[in-house]
């Protein structure tokens, strides 16, 4: 049994968006999820009520996007809120069901030289903070792929 968890009986992971799907038992995974249309197959990411390419307001099927996809674009951030650290890269991530997320890339120095348009990037979870009720809130971002 897995024990590392210091967190009370009452207080709760939450995801920091409403897309990023928790795993509820250990080795479960968390991921994103998506939106399929039913009509026309175009994916949105999380919930949605009607589809922008075809107008159809069926319910759509509920989707598990994938963890890994490419870099779209990128800036490094040098100026942010008080209480965020910079610089840190800002980022758009193509995954395969063609839905665009918007993130922050970690485990890479902050700096154009190791970035690149397209590369292969991956998903992952982190706790981000604790809220006033004991509530883990945790956040995705994306790291490049270890292609070793
Ligand atoms: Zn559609």
């Amino acid at each position: 049994m897995a024990e590392a968890e210091s967190a009370t009986a009452e207080s709760k992971q939450l995801p920091i968006l409403p897309f990023l799907r928790l795993g509820e038992k250990d080795g479960e995974d968390s991921y994103l999820f998506g939106s399929r249309c039913k009509s026309c197959g175009a994916t949105y990411l999380g919930d949605r009520m009607a589809c922008s390419k075809c107008c159809s307001t069926d319910p759509m099927d509920d989707v598990r996007l994938s963890d890994r996809g490419e870099l779209h674009v990128f800036s490094i951030v040098h100026q942010s809120a008080p209480g965020v650290p910079t610089p840190y890269v800002a980022a758009i991530v193509d995954l395969p069901e063609g839905v665009s997320v918007r993130c922050n890339i970690e485990g890479v120095e902050p700096d154009p030289k190791n970035l690149e348009f397209g590369m292969p990037v991956e998903m992952y979870t982190e706790k981000v903070h604790t809220d006033d009720d004991g509530n883990e809130i945790i956040a995705f971002k994306f790291r490049p792929v270890n292609n070793n």
